[in-house]
């Protein structure tokens, strides 16, 4: 039987320290302060950005909610998009993507204070995550896998790791932070041969795909660490991971669930961004 790593605990340890951190800020006068924008109201973003609200809300984090109606033009989009990056009160911003089709996200990309750019939108934070670089933002989904290895004490100087995905909001960078910490990084995707030969080479092994239980028990070597990023509604309506979790839990040493997994950590990172902006900022 492997240990669960719940979400839920990593996000709980990390509120203790973003807490302390806001009323150092707040003795200071300053309130820390995230902006969202949203274009329109897909389900997806309202459900993320009920999480995040409640999230800064428990930190003690300010949030306001800018919604652009979906049919907004290009021109009008950019202008709101600025007057959020130039308002001193906000600390960090995070643009719901994709945007409605009509809308081009290249200029905001370019446009945002990368201080602020608490999601990891500009290339500037993205080369700085390449670079190794900590004093970028990663994204948030990569940084919540390392926030929840780190909670679980899994060391991952010399290991073998494997991540299924190249995507540039989970797996690219995901790769990059754990090359920092020493793991030797294999990188697969949809046109990795054998697949289940590549996984099962794995000490820990990262599901970032977006197929419902593709990971099954014989792409996993014994007693190997099995991270779930993976977010998926199966043929019965059902919330699932990438991983086939009920079988592959006997197998693995630790396994992260899915609801209550990587996607329960996401907006404690998005709240210790927002910290660490307000207090840059600050002592600029
Ligand atoms: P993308 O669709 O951008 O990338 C998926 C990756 O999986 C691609 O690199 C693709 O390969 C690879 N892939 C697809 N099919 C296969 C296959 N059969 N075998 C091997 N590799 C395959 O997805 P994202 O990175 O945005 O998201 C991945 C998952 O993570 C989704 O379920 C998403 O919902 C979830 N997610 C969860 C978050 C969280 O907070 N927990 C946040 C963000 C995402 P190729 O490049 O060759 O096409």
């Amino acid at each position: 039987m492997s240990i669960v790593m719940n979400g839920i605990d990593v996000a709980k340890a990390m509120k203790e320290d973003l807490i302390k951190r806001v009323e150092a800020l707040k003795e200071n006068n300053v309130n820390p302060c995230l902006a969202i924008v949203r274009v329109g109201a897909r389900p997806d973003d309202l459900s993320y950005e009920r999480g995040a609200l409640k999230r800064m809300e428990l930190v003690g984090i300010e949030s306001k909610v800018i919604e652009l109606p979906e049919d907004i033009n290009q021109d009008a989009f950019e202008e709101a998009f600025k007057s959020v990056n130039d308002d001193p009160d906000v600390h960090g911003i995070l643009l719901f993507r994709p945007l409605p089709k009509h809308l081009d996200e290249e200029p905001v990309k370019g446009i945002i204070n990368p201080v602020k750019d608490v999601d990891c939108m500009s290339s500037v934070n993205f080369a700085k995550v390449f670079c190794g670089d900590d004093t970028g933002y990663a994204p948030c989904t990569p940084e919540a896998v390392m926030e929840m290895l780190a909670y679980n004490q899994i060391d991952l100087k010399g290991k073998r790791v494997v991540i299924v995905g190249r995507s540039m909001v989970v797996g690219k960078p995901l790769a990059m932070l754990m090359l920092q910490k020493h793991a030797t990084v294999t990188i697969a995707h949809s046109r990795t041969a054998d697949l289940a030969a590549t996984c099962r080479e794995a000490e820990v092994l990262v599901a970032a795909v977006g197929r419902p239980r593709m990971i099954t028990e014989d792409m996993v070597g014994e007693q190997a660490v099995v991270v779930d990023v993976g977010i998926n509604v199966d043929e019965e309506g059902k919330l699932c991971g990438d991983v086939d979790f009920e079988h592959v839990e006997a197998k693995a040493s630790y396994i992260s669930p899915v609801p209550r997994g990587v996607g329960s950590v996401t907006t404690s990172v998005l709240a210790k961004h927002v910290v660490r902006a307000a207090e840059y900022l600050h002592n600029r």
